[in-house]
This record gives C-alpha cells, sequence and structure tokens, in this order.
C-alpha cells in the first residue's frame, strides 16, 4: 500500500533526529536489528527467509506492507524464534535501547509477551528478570555515550491465549522491578478486552495501569471494551475511534464533492465524546496503520489518516512506531512524515511529544521532570 519513508529531504532548520522524543508504542519483538536475528537465528537452528541483513531487513517491510494485519503478525515468527533464551533476550532489549536513543527518544515503554518466550523452558519470571537486565545494560551503554535514556516494560498477555490473569499477576510481581503497565496485544478482531475482564479487574484492584490495543483491527465495540472491562488509561492506536466521529463536508462551489470541500459541522458520538473530553490518549502509530490496513476505511495514503483531524479535534494524540522492523521506521521518521504530509511545524512535534510525556505510566514527579526537560531542549532550538 505505501511505500517506505523515502529521503525526500523537508524543508526544515532543525534537525528532527535530535529532538527529545517519547515512544509508547514499540514492541521489543518488533525492534530487532536484522543481523542480530542472523546472528541469534544462526546460534539457535532457525531458518530465516534470508541470511543477508539488507535481505532480510527487506523481506520484513515487504511482509509487513501486505495489508493484512494478519500477515503482519507472522513475521513475528522469526523475531519470536530467536528471543528464547537469555542469550538473545538480553541482547535484543540492550540493543533495543540502543537503537530508542539513536533515534532522539529520551523516555521509551518497551511492551512485550513474556508467554511467547518460554520455548526452551525459561519461567515468566526469568524472562522479564532477562528483559529487564538487557534494558538496563542498554541504558547504561548509552549513558556511556554521554546521553541519556529511562525505559520500563509494558508486560503484555496475548488475546487470543488464555493466559491473561498470570501475566496480570506477573506484571504486578515487577512492578517494582521494571513493569511499569500492561497491555493485550496480537488478533484484536473477534478477541474482545472482555475476554480478559477478571484479569483487568486484579489489575485495577492493584492500581496497576493498563493500555490495551483497541482500534486497530476492531473498531468502536472493542475500543469500548477497552474502556470499560480494561479500564484502559491509554489506548493502543484507537485510531477507528474516527468511525464515531460524523464530519458533513460543505461544497466549495465547484459543484463537485471532492477532497477540497471544506469541513462543516463534526459531530462526535458518546464513545468519541468520551475519549476526547476525557483525554484518553491515542498511541497513533501512522505507518503501521497504513500497512494493517486498520485505516483503510478512511482512504489510502497517509494523507488520508484520520490522526490530523483527530489532533485537530482536540484528542489526545501521541506518535509511535509500533515495530520498527517491520515498518522499517523510527520514530525520526513518522515525525518527518507528518512533518511533510501535514505541514507540522516544532509547535505540533512538541505538542505531540508533550502529550506522550504526560501519558506515560512514570509516577507524577518523573514525569513532570521529563515535561520539563523535553520543554528545555525545545526552547533551547532558538
Ligand atoms: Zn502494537
Amino acid at each position: 500500500m505505501t511505500e517506505p519513508i523515502v529521503d525526500a529531504a523537508p524543508a526544515l532548520d532543525f534537525d528532527l533526529k535530535s529532538l527529545p522524543k517519547v515512544s509508547l508504542h514499540d514492541h521489543l519483538d518488533g525492534g530487532l536489528r536484522p543481523a542480530t536475528i542472523i546472528e541469534l537465528a544462526e546460534a539457535v537452528g532457525h531458518t530465516l527467509p534470508s541470511t543477508d541483513p539488507a535481505a532480510l531487513g527487506e523481506w520484513f517491510r515487504e511482509s509487513a506492507n501486505s495489508g493484512s494485519l494478519v500477515r503482519y503478525l507472522e513475521t513475528f515468527d522469526h523475531t519470536v524464534a530467536v528471543m528464547q533464551t537469555k542469550e538473545g533476550l538480553f541482547r535484543v532489549a540492550k540493543e533495543f535501547v540502543e537503537d530508542l536513543a539513536d533515534d532522539g527518544v529520551v523516555y521509551g515503554e518497551v511492551r512485550w509477551a513474556p508467554e511467547q518466550h518460554l520455548q526452551k523452558g525459561l519461567t515468566l519470571d526469568e524472562v522479564v528478570e532477562t528483559v529487564q537486565e538487557g534494558l538496563e545494560a542498554g541504558v547504561d551503554a548509552v549513558a556511556e555515550t554521554g546521553r541519556e535514556i529511562q525505559v520500563g516494560q509494558l508486560i503484555t498477555a496475548m488475546r487470543h491465549a488464555d493466559r491473561g490473569q498470570e501475566i496480570a499477576e506477573l506484571a504486578v510481581r515487577h512492578r517494582d522491578k521494571g513493569a511499569v503497565g500492561f497491555d493485550i496485544a496480537g488478533a484484536e478482531d473477534g478477541f474482545l478486552p472482555s475476554r480478559f475482564r477478571n484479569a483487568f479487574t486484579y489489575l485495577a484492584e492493584n492500581n496497576f495501569p493498563a493500555t490495551v490495543h483497541a482500534g486497530e483491527a476492531a473498531g468502536l465495540d472493542s475500543i469500548q471494551s477497552a474502556l470499560v472491562d480494561g479500564r484502559a488509561l491509554r489506548l493502543g492506536h484507537g485510531v477507528r475511534i474516527a468511525e464515531d466521529i460524523m464530519v458533513e463536508f460543505e461544497d466549495n462551489e465547484d459543484g463537485v464533492d471532492d477532497d477540497d470541500d471544506n469541513v462543516g459541522l463534526v459531530t462526535l458520538g458518546n464513545l468519541s465524546s468520551w475519549v476526547r473530553d476525557r483525554g484518553i490518549p491515542l498511541e497513533i502509530c501512522p505507518s503501521s496503520n497504513l500497512q494493517t490496513g486498520a485505516v483503510a476505511a478512511f482512504g489510502e495514503g497517509i494523507e488520508s489518516h484520520p490522526l490530523d483531524m483527530l489532533y485537530q479535534l482536540g484528542f489526545n494524540v501521541t506518535i509511535n512506531t509500533d515495530n520498527r522492523l517491520m515498518s522499517g521506521v523510527t520514530l525520526t521518521d513518522e515525525f518527518e512524515l507528518l512533518v511533510e504530509t501535514f505541514d507540522y511545524d516544532l509547535d505540533d512535534l512538541l505538542e505531540l511529544t508533550l502529550n506522550a510525556a504526560e501519558a506515560s505510566f512514570l509516577p507524577l514527579e518523573e514525569r513532570e521532570a521529563l515535561v520539563e526537560y523535553i520543554n528545555d531542549a525545545y526552547a533551547n532550538l532558538g
């Protein structure tokens, strides 16, 4: 559907990469370096579609570009296969943090599903501890280069499986050891958050925050269930909330119903009003949404992505990458895409970044420090 973002240099007088960023929606098993996959696959005897890093990276991007969430998710068979040992998990987690830092990320929440990493005999607690060690090693490696980054784990349960309660308890058990939140991921359509109602109740009783994938491969019912059954404090994607917004166009007097007609009356339904008026953060992943067909109902191409409408209407929009390997993007690329497509300026990028900082699952004092850091960095851009 979409081509990977090309290096068309936008007319910017600032360096997008160096802007401090906050990443809230980025999957650990979707952000591996191709060369690392090849080395780890060799060590565990896993067969890959290619053993050339460039060709393998291209294979991941092509598969992700198929327009099908199911095929998109198939690419994870290969990344998950090389993340079944302590060595694999540690290395992937460490490099993940280093790559975030290279992208300008100063705070990142890393989501992944521990239940998918037990094939070689590690326990749930062991895989969470190993990933935490890798993340901390990544933070240390970044510090050695004179930069700073902070990361937390979003412990994720797979929605087609049946381990929600167990994974919720795992997350709470690791709350002071790196776990900052809970999520459910995988096939959304047909697997409503209500399936995990008991697990979400347990989390709420333990005052442990949840973000829930909803409004990506399924629509408003899924979002409603994420908010009601999941007590979601954020929505993973949530982009299909736009389906609950009625926009009437006024003809611009050229007699043709087309894109340059003016937007007239905008009416929000009860659900979209709730999400906007309560400031529920939307973890929007622009390129991923195009690749999985999540926003296909709104038209083809990034220009049709409803994120701009949501942003202009005052929704709490944050920008994320989802899976940097599969989409072949960084957060810098996603920012560049928005600058090119919607003419966003520094004020917009600052607002989107502050939205993400404030939506993070950090304690208040740390969130305030993060907001101050970002504001200072933008102020110093001159
Ligand atoms: Zn996701």
